[in-house]
């Protein structure tokens, strides 16, 4: 049996004030919803629907649902009440501390990731790319966690578990085949974690990488926090050996710290490398007085993918941040002084695999007949103001069925 959602609001174009100022239109729209999930009809709000099982959504826009692609579910406290976190002198006892803590917190895995998934399913997202600890301490206990709670949901979202060797690749023996024993279980996707900074041996960390990655035939996401001239260098190293092996496609780098310092000259000979090597860089907006905004925009003009996601939050590593992937989208635009419609609704194809209402011209793009039925309903007039001003009450739809928060 089918759906109608009436009183939909979608934007339909746009129109120049007086003062030459753009303002998105929209219309209220009664859409069909095919069994299977996809969007059988769209049709005007001013003809009548007679199924008594409409769902009338009120006015609300529609926007596509969100995409969260740089999550750890297996960190969280939350469910747990609050903790600040601890204070450490470095990087090795910030690591020493969750080793010894996750171990603790081993047997609540699936009820704190339970907790992060709905959070984000009130936000509108309805897929998650998380990475999971794979390492010497909590082997694949955290996997398994995230796994069965990711499970519960899936008639909601979508997912990809990212192996993630957070202690490093090459410090502990067993690591290669921990990795390998993670992708045997239920993660799609290889990690890494810093060659430089955590391997200390470049070279060696991206061949064992790669080595692991064609084995089994997956994409590699790696965190890279190392910065300046190291950081690129792992980057263009690892691009290097994606040519020579012929592994394109495959690779995303997360944070990518190495681009921020770069000049804008090499940063755009950089993008241009990365494109043609189809890399996908996730981003998490950091706006530490440590760091500089990667270069997005650059990145975007010259075709590299980009995507966001909310990192670790309410975690051993980070206390703050409210969780809500739009509220990265928001800070995006904040930090590169994004204020004008339009280039406050492209921005969401941040979160949406770059999929927006409009085009970059105005024209309408989405939603069409046949696509996936995946929408975020939200209190605002079009993207734009949503981006702007982050409407609360929001309500999922993923193929079709529409997510009721149990809070
Ligand atoms: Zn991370």
């Amino acid at each position: 049996m089918s759906t109608w959602l009436r009183n939909v609001r979608l934007e339909t174009g746009e129109a120049t004030r007086e003062d030459g100022s753009l303002q998105t239109k929209s219309e209220l729209f009664h859409i069909q919803v095919a069994k299977e999930g996809v969007i059988q009809t769209i049709i005007p709000g001013s003809e009548n629907v007679s199924d008594a099982d409409a769902i009338d959504m009120e006015g609300k826009l529609a926007l596509p649902a969100f995409k969260e692609m740089h999550n750890h579910l297996d960190k969280t406290y939350l469910s747990l009440g609050w903790r600040a976190c601890r204070p450490v002198k470095n990087l090795s006892e910030r690591l020493a501390i969750e080793a010894a803590e996750l171990e603790e917190l081993a047997e609540t895995v699936e009820q704190r990731a339970s907790a992060m998934i709905e959070l984000h399913l009130n936000n509108g997202v309805n897929h998650i790319r998380t990475h999971v600890n794979i390492d010497p301490f909590i082997k694949l206990k955290n996997l398994e966690g995230v796994k069965n709670a990711l499970k519960a949901y899936e008639q909601y979202l979508t997912y990809e578990i990212v192996a993630f060797p957070q202690h490093g690749l090459l410090a502990h023996e067993e690591m290669p085949n921990l990795l390998r024993q993670a992708l045997e279980s239920g993660a799609t996707i290889l990690g890494g974690l810093d060659p430089a900074g955590i391997d200390k041996d470049i070279e060696k960390s991206l061949q064992v990488t790669m080595d692991i990655a064609k084995e089994y035939g997956v994409d590699v996401d790696m965190h890279l926090h190392d910065r300046g001239q190291v950081g690129f260098y792992t980057m263009d190293k690892w691009l290097d050996m994606v040519k020579e092996q012929n592994y394109a496609g495959n690779t995303a780098f997360s944070h990518a710290f190495g681009l921020s310092k770069l000049s804008p000259h090499l940063q755009k000979q950089f993008a241009k490398k990365l494109s043609e090597h189809d890399v996908e860089i996730m981003s998490t907006i950091p706006i530490s007085i440590n760091h500089q905004l990667i270069p997005l925009n650059i990145l975007k003009t010259e075709g590299v993918k980009v995507a966001l996601g909310c990192d670790g939050f309410y975690d051993s590593w980070s206390p703050n941040f409210s969780g809500d992937i739009l509220e990265k989208v928001h800070n995006f635009c904040d930090y590169t002084g994004k204020s004008d419609e339009r280039s406050l609704r492209q921005s969401l194809s941040l979160i949406t695999q770059g999929v927006t209402p409009l085009n970059i011209e105005g024209t309408q793009e989405w939603p069409k007949i046949g696509e996936e039925a995946s929408f975020v309903f939200v209190d605002a007039s079009c993207s734009a103001e949503a981006v702007a001003r982050l409407p609360k009450k929001r309500l999922l739809m993923h193929k079709g069925k529409l997510y009721k928060s149990k809070h």
